[in-house]
């Protein structure tokens, strides 16, 4: 840990072999041991050497240690995607019997977590508007864990994670956050009092689209159970190839956040000027205590003058696709979300407007973006 600014922790040199700057990549699955003494030594956990690539591994471990010092947190473990960071997460800090107070508009692959593998479990799960876990006292009675998003996904509310974290401290509720949104940069939650942290490392993390990763940070103890039950028994570890990447995406985080932002911005100022446009769901700096800027990630609701198929379609810049927080500018319509086979569908049941369309604001320079915008929203305007 370091009280240093995120962006002078993500350019610290990572003093390899030969002063190198970046971590080699040990592309190796076991750690071999010279003599039996020392293989013993290991086993018995007296010595702390990497064993094998399923629970440690050096480019991995370089990973975690800048996203815990990023998150100023005890320490961090990476996972194989950010489904595998939240389904380790939960299995390790939930029972059978236990309730989850989860927010609403959660993303959803995490409802059909919560909904098709922890309630059949035994788990109950309960489903909350963000703004009530610090308001309605009934949303943290009883509960084990409280699962957020702020901002949450396709609506973006956002809540005062200070005021949560204290409304949970005060009923021994674990709290958990996915901070995918707003990255280390933009909020830091266990500094507002969140007991863990999570990411899609696949989004602004990585920030290339290269990749699919994830990783948890928080106190020890609790990093400690997930890495030596959830991590380690189901499986799902973050590679030393996505792990380098991962370093090498973190490297640039700082100067990203703020780009997407200048951009997102822009976008806020002039979508507000388009009668076309009734609603813009982008949370910003101070919107709500301790979030510090606006990301790339958006929403925006289109009235009925707009037809939005054509719109998606004449978009030349902003390419239809799963996903966000890379460099290439993105957009998804909520019909398309809604419209998504199997009755498990977060988006469906929380009640997502037909209207919405999530745009992924990415590097391209603003001006381009917006031409391309306006331009695309004339042509599908009645
Ligand atoms: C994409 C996403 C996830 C899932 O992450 P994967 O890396 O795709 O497994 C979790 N939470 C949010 C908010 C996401 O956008």
């Amino acid at each position: 840990m370091t009280d240093h600014a995120p962006d002078t922790v993500l350019a610290r040199p990572y003093g390899g072999p030969a002063g190198s700057v970046t971590p080699p990549i040990y592309q190796t699955s076991l750690f071999t041991f010279d003599d039996m003494a020392a293989f013993e030594a290991r086993m018995a956990g007296e010595i702390d050497r990497p064993l094998y690539s399923r629970v440690t591994n050096p480019t991995t471990a370089a990973f975690e240690e800048m996203m815990a010092r990023l998150e100023g947190g005890a320490a961090s473990v990476g996972f194989a995607s950010g489904m595998a960071a939240i389904s380790a997460t939960l299995f390790a800090l939930v029972r059978p019997g236990d309730r989850i107070a989860c927010v609403e508009h959660v993303y959803p692959d995490a409802y059909r977590l919560m909904e098709r593998m922890l309630r059949p479990w035994g788990v109950e799960i309960t489903y909350h508007p963000v703004t009530a876990f610090a308001t309605d006292p009934e949303v943290m009675r009883g509960a084990a864990l409280a699962y957020l998003e702020s901002p949450t996904s396709m609506m973006m509310q956002a809540a005062d994670l200070r005021a949560i974290a204290e409304a949970a401290r005060a009923e021994g509720v674990t709290t958990v956050i996915d901070n995918s949104w707003a990255t280390p940069i933009f909020q830091r939650p266990l500094a507002l009092g969140i007991d863990v942290v999570l990411h899609s490392a696949s989004k602004y993390i990585s920030g290339h689209s290269d990749t699919v990763a994830g990783v948890v940070t928080g106190p020890a103890e609790i990093v400690g159970r997930i890495r030596d039950l959830t991590l380690p028994l189901l499986g799902g570890k973050l590679a030393p190839f996505e792990a380098w990447l991962l370093v090498r995406g973190l490297r640039t985080l700082g100067a990203r956040m703020r780009e997407h932002q200048r951009t997102a911005d822009l976008f806020v100022d002039r979508l507000g000027g388009r009668a076309e446009v009734t609603a813009i769901h982008s949370p910003g700096a101070n919107t709500v205590p301790g979030l510090e800027g606006r990301s790339g990630l958006m929403s925006i609701e289109l009235s009925d003058s707009v037809d939005i198929r054509r719109f998606a379609d004449a978009l030349d810049l902003f390419r239809l696709g799963v996903s966000w927080g890379g460099f290439e500018s993105l957009i998804v319509p909520a019909a398309v979300t809604l419209a998504q086979a199997g009755e498990h569908n977060s988006v469906r049941r929380f009640g997502v407007p037909e209207r919405l369309v999530r745009l992924s604001l990415g590097l391209e320079a603003a001006e381009d973006l917006w031409r391309d915008f306006d331009r695309a929203l004339t042509i599908a305007t009645r």
